[in-house]
């Protein structure tokens, strides 16, 4: 049995001076559900209602599967609402080549086919199901701040392709012309990625989900799960879900919900932001063709525009900037740093964002044993890769084969001195801030 200590942040806790996201800004509404009240039956249950577990339930209720998902706030209050939106079909820190050695062949080939493929899956899902989420399938890039990582890039090109992935590499100069900035000598070039809405994507999974038969509460954190007699049994504050089997999608959550899920993962705190829509001389040198981009920096940069013309990036939390007007001037900073264009940038949208890291630095899918399995696979970069997860796991359940999965479950390992290590992301952060 596992208490709940479900704490989300509220408006009035929220740091003084930080927004809703921008994507808050033009996503159409979530469908209106209603909180769990009584008690239900149902065969599946999925708590929380991020990219992960939404695509979980669509997808179960296309197979007909009874299922219901439990959300502690609203649709996409986590780390997918608060997210950068950037569909980035690529691994963190390893490559095709290099996956092997820690997966071994089979089940690395197996991992990059799942995360070369997780764009074009993600684009397609929405022109399927004509969701309004300001997609744009234009590209992702990882550009090189230095010679030696181009040249790996160029490397790393060839073993995409030679795996039937779209991936090329673009030099310095047309890097400089594609983003707008000099700080690169060249980039690799996902051309099946993109950015969309991020919010407004979950939104518009939820009305599917709803349409196909899911059954979808929102603002019912759940506060215990437990197992008896061969069920699960879900308690909220009004309601509870009987259940065969359960599948937790709680990002960072997870650990209050089963207690071997504690300690599994670290908390990755960031700053994202956006500035105010770009005026028409900026626009034609800053993306002027569109695309994404995430650094290899350990202070990292990213960018993208979005549909109304913001430009959207982030920083990572950090000791070194504290405070509200702190946290804006390093917003400003950034942007004047790469892009010459914007030489006085203001920010419209500053908001906090936490994301769940695996010490893996890979998608994690963990077997709890009593048909009971944990998605977790944020890592600061999961938007593309969990929704390809939600479906195969969906399709697990559904028809009972296990090979329906690209990550192999395995059971779930605490981090060693946790309570320590989850202190290091914003040392990590804070030392990078002060050589960047
Ligand atoms: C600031 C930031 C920027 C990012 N940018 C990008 C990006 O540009 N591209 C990218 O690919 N990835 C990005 N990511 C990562 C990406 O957002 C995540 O990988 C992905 O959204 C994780 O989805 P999820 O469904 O697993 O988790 P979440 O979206 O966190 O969903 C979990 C849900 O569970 C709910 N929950 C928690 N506890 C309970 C409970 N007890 N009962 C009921 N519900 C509960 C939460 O409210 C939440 O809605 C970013 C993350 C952050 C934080």
């Amino acid at each position: 049995m596992a208490v709940m200590q479900y704490q989300p942040i509220s408006p009035r806790r929220r740091p003084k001076g930080l927004t809703n996201a921008v994507w808050t800004a033009n996503a159409a509404p979530a469908p209106q559900v209603d909180s769990l009240v009584g008690v239900h039956d149902v065969d599946v249950l999925v708590i929380g209602g991020g990219i992960a577990g939404m695509t979980t339930a669509l997808h179960l209720a296309e197979r007909n599967v009874d299922v219901a998902l439990v959300e502690a706030g609203q649709f996409g209050d986590g780390a997918t609402g608060q997210s950068g939106g950037i569909i980035a079909p690529d691994y963190i820190r390893h490559t095709p080549e290099t996956i092997g050695e820690v997966l071994g062949e089979a089940a690395g080939e197996r991992l990059t086919d799942m995360i070369g493929r997780s764009g074009a899956h993600v684009f397609d899902l929405i022109r399927q199901n004509e969701i309004e989420c300001d997609m744009r399938q234009d590209g992702f890039y990882t550009p090189a701040h230095t010679e030696a990582l181009a040249q790996q890039q160029r490397d790393m090109a060839r073993q995409w392709q030679a795996r039937g992935h779209r991936v090329s590499f673009v030099d310095g100069s047309q890097t400089r012309a594609l983003f707008g900035t000099d700080r690169y000598c060249g980039a690799l070039r996902f051309e099946d990625g993109g950015g969309l809405n991020p919010l407004a994507f979950v939104r518009g999974l939820a009305h599917v989900a709803i349409r196909r038969g899911a059954k979808l509460y929102a603002n019912s954190p759940v506060r215990q799960l437990e197992r008896k007699q061969g069920q699960w049994l879900c308690y909220t504050a009004s309601g509870t879900l009987r259940a065969r089997r359960v599948v937790l999608a709680a990002n960072g959550g997870n650990a209050a919900l089963h207690p071997a899920m504690r300690r599994t993962s670290l908390p990755l705190n960031v700053f994202q932001f956006a500035s105010m829509p770009l005026d028409p001389a900026q626009r034609q040198v800053i993306l002027p063709r569109g695309g994404a981009f995430t650094d290899k920096m350990p202070y990292l940069f990213t960018a993208r525009l979005d549909g109304l013309g913001h430009l959207v990036s982030a920083f990572p939390m950090s000791y070194a900037v504290n405070g509200e007007k702190a946290l804006y001037r390093e917003a400003k900073r950034r942007l004047k740093q790469y892009f010459p264009a914007m030489p006085d940038p203001q920010i419209d949208y500053l908001w906090h964002g936490l994301a769940w890291v695996n010490t893996s630095f890979l998608p994690e899918i963990y077997d709890l044993g009593d048909d009971a399995i944990a998605i977790q696979a944020c890592n600061g970069r999961g938007l593309a890769t969990n929704t390809v997860i939600g479906s195969e796991v969906a399709t697990m359940l559904a028809t009972g084969d296990a090979d329906a999965l690209s990550v192999r479950p395995r059971a779930p390992v605490p981090v060693r001195f946790h309570a320590g290590a989850s202190l290091l992301p914003r040392l990590l952060m804070s030392m990078a801030y002060l050589t960047n």
